[in-house]
């Protein structure tokens, strides 16, 4: 996935007459570290896990980005999360560079304890890469702020300080900042709200299929069904469903619940159960894919009817799709923009944990709010103007800024 990531910053950095230093500086992560965690199971037995932790690039400031548990992590994808949030981060104009981290696990298998020491061996693993001003930690998939809590607790043992800013997406009680929990959901909503004109959406006579009822497709959901879309379809990782009259999602995340599913959620009329693979294909306006990587190929792009996708998730169309998307005249709202709302507000409480001073609910909408659209207004406008992609407008938007930054700082380096 890396190699397809620099073949794109290649043609951006051609289009752009970037300084050859700059597409050398961002061909390989600064640093990439790798570790096994050995942790003692409950049942006496002792585990082995593959961890990694990725320092992208850093030129714009310490390097930032989630953790993610997942059976399928590989290092290429830890690299490949790591390159990417470099330029969500410039995109949202962040004072950070980018980075990921992963341990590949299936947290389903583990219980609580297990989970907890297997959250406090990663920062035992990764303590000398990790600090405020060096390496930022977060959430990501299906790591949560308990983990991080457990987290940011086992690095303030390690270095006999209270350092909060070190880790984001804490619980509130725990140095957390407000809005952080729907921040990713909410960046998309504003990104696309500030879209509805320019793309003729109209929320009343639109429908929206949701791939993924984590976290970020749940507020999605949440957001755009009070603002009067329909949602007609939903997913998690045990499948799906498909209701033509919509679905209240706060009834389908309560049977999510209480049943570990969202299959079986009933909707406003005929309600029916689909896959992961015929959301994508579902008759509908937006499709907003929440969940992994790589769900949209050349395989099934064919089939897909949305006219507007939004990425919540990250990279969830392969490059090769995205093209024939793109040339087919959907709209992309890309991952680097669209789902930046989660590192915008964990840049807030980065703020608020240095300052000691706690922002309200609003200051922090207000500021997320005002962020998604200025930027979102920026790269709509590089598309219209040079006739790009979103994506790729986003791609130099970032890169613009990237480049600024290892420019200002000499060619001797
Ligand atoms: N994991 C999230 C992302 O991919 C958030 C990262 C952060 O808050 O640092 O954007």
């Amino acid at each position: 996935m890396l190699a397809k990531a620099r073949e794109s910053l290649r043609t951006a950095c051609d289009q752009l007459n970037i300084h050859p230093d700059v597409f050398e500086e961002l061909k390989w992560p600064r640093e990439t570290l790798s570790a096994t965690l050995l942790i003692r199971m409950d049942d006496g037995s002792r585990r082995a896990f593959k961890a990694w932790r990725c320092r992208y690039n850093d030129r714009r400031g310490p390097t930032k980005g989630g953790i993610r548990f997942h059976p399928n992590v590989s290092l290429d994808e830890i690299e490949t999360l790591a390159f990417w949030m470099t330029f969500k981060c410039a995109v949202a104009n962040l004072p950070f560079g980018g980075g990921k981290g992963g341990v590949c696990v299936n947290t389903k298998e583990l219980s609580q304890t297990e989970l907890e020491r297997l959250s406090r061996a990663y920062i035992e693993a990764f303590a000398p890469f990790v600090g405020p001003d060096r390496d930022i930690l977060a959430p990501d998939m299906y790591t949560n702020g308990i983990v991080i809590a457990w987290m940011a607790d086992e690095y303030s043992s390690i270095t006999g300080q209270a350092s909060p800013s070190a880790l984001t997406g804490k619980p509130l009680a725990f140095g957390g900042t407000v809005g952080r929990v729907d921040a990713t959901a909410r960046g998309g909503y504003h990104a696309l709200r500030h879209l509805e004109n320019s793309l003729e959406i109209d929320p009343d006579k639109s429908t929206v299929a949701i791939q993924g009822f984590g976290n970020v497709g749940y507020h999605c959901a949440k957001l755009l069904h009070a603002d009067g879309y329909t949602i007609v379809g939903i997913s998690d990782s045990s499948g799906g469903i498909y209701d033509e009259k919509g679905f209240d999602p706060l009834a389908v995340m309560q049977h999510k619940h209480e049943t570990g599913s969202v299959q079986g959620a009933k909707g406003h009329g005929k309600t029916r159960n689909i896959t992961n693979a015929d959301l994508l294909e579902l008759d509908c306006d937006v499709l907003v894919p929440a969940a992994l990587e790589r769900q949209i190929t050349l395989e099934n792009c064919d089939r897909v009817k949305a006219r507007v996708i939004l990425e919540l998730a990250n990279g969830p169309i392969a490059p090769a799709a995205d093209r024939k998307l793109t040339e087919d005249g959907r709209i992309i709202i890309p991952d680097i923009l669209a789902n930046a709302g989660g590192v915008t507000v964990s840049h807030l409480e980065w703020v608020q944990n240095r300052s000691g001073y706690y922002w309200d609910a609003s200051e922090v909408a207000d500021h997320l709010k005002k962020t998604m659209e200025r930027e979102t207004q920026a790269i709509w406008a590089l598309h219209n103007e040079m006739k790009l992609s979103m994506r790729e407008a986003a791609y130099i938007h970032g890169l613009r800024r990237i480049a600024e930054s290892v420019e200002a700082r000499g060619t001797q380096a």
